[in-house]
């Protein structure tokens, strides 16, 4: 795999990913795509998506970043399933190492997104999959009929909450504030929603387990309150992938890769496109666009322009 070089590898297959992999084949680049698992990156925990232009009925996120990955490889695209264990950017070409081996490229575009964030407190590494997890979309089923609680006061925590109460016999809102950070368009459905209890100015202290999670302690209030619960979904934001490439290009206060609108780094050949990357609104649509900007620009260092 060592002998060939590149014109660009894409480490990251979500909609920056595939957006910029079919612009790159279809500018005549010779184009790999990294991904560890399926293509569509977040996009692939949420099953229904409305707000990506083209699709009025909606569409769920896993056939969205399947068509995505698709389109691609219908010009060419190749796409390498393999996890990136380092890079090495500052090189000429660049060296991409992953469990499959060497990639050379003499550009290289980075899509690797965010991943959910975590609370931080004991027993919540231990706990995932037995009752602590952070996707309600991907695992609400395992817990039809039972007690479970949301924690987070966003957009994907009252998304969770409404989807879950749909499943469960009962869901708790856990927020540490005393009003949702959340759009408007959820506050009436969470409210009207019987089996959603709220629990304002709240804080998950500990969580109580006997191998799996039993229930949690939260703090805020004027006493301690113990919640028995099946299950715990973590709703508090995501944060963006990039230990790969800490020590090699600039990380903003909160860890995103800091590119402006051109998706340029300060290392010439290397792009960050889509979540990973600093920006104000992070949406599918917007993924997409730095993945077709990285390209044109790519193609311009390609050309020694
Ligand atoms: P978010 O908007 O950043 O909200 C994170 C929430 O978690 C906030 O309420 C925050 O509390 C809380 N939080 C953060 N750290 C915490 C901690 N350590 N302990 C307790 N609570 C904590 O994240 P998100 O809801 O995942 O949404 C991410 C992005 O995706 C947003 O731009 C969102 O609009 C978008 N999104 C859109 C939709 C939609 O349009 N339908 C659906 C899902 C997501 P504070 O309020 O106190 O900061």
């Amino acid at each position: 795999m060592t002998s060939k070089i590149y014109d660009t590898v894409i480490i990251g297959g979500g909609p920056a990913g595939c957006t910029a992999a079919l612009y790159a084949v279809r500018a005549g680049l010779d184009t790999l795509m990294i991904e560890k698992f399926s293509a569509g990156g977040q996009m692939t925990q949420t099953r229904q998506i409305d707000n990506y232009p083209g699709f009025p009925e909606g569409v769920d996120g896993f056939t969205l970043g399947d068509l995505m990955q698709k389109g691609a490889e219908r010009f060419g695209c190749g796409v390498l399933r393999a996890e990136v264990l380092s890079v090495g950017l500052r090189t000429d070409p660049k060296r991409i190492v992953t469990d499959s081996g060497e990639v050379l490229s003499r550009t290289v575009i980075l899509a690797t997104g965010a991943d959910h964030r975590h609370l931080g407190i004991a027993g919540e590494e231990a706990l995932i999959g037995r009752g602590v997890g952070y996707c309600a979309a991907c695992d609400g089923m395992l817990y039809r009929g039972k007690v479970v609680a949301v924690v987070g006061g966003g957009n994907s925590a009252a998304a969770d909450a409404l989807l879950l109460s749909k499943l469960c016999r009962k869901v708790y809102l856990i927020h540490r504030r005393d009003s949702l950070r959340a759009a408007r368009v959820y506050h009436e459905p969470l409210r009207n929603t019987e089996n959603i209890e709220f629990r304002f100015n709240r804080q998950v202290k500990e969580l109580l387990s006997d191998g799996k999670l039993t229930g949690v302690v939260l703090t805020g209030g004027e006493e301690e309150e113990t919640l028995p619960l099946d299950g715990l979904f973590i709703s508090i934001g995501r944060s963006p992938v990039t230990s790969l490439f800490r020590g090699q290009l600039p990380l903003s206060e909160d860890g995103y890769l800091i590119a402006d609108e051109t998706t340029r780094t300060p290392i010439g050949g290397v792009f960050a496109v889509g979540d990973v990357r600093t920006k104000t609104v992070r949406q599918i649509v917007t993924a997409a666009a730095d993945g077709a900007v990285a390209v044109h620009y790519a193609e311009e260092y390609l050309a020694g322009t």
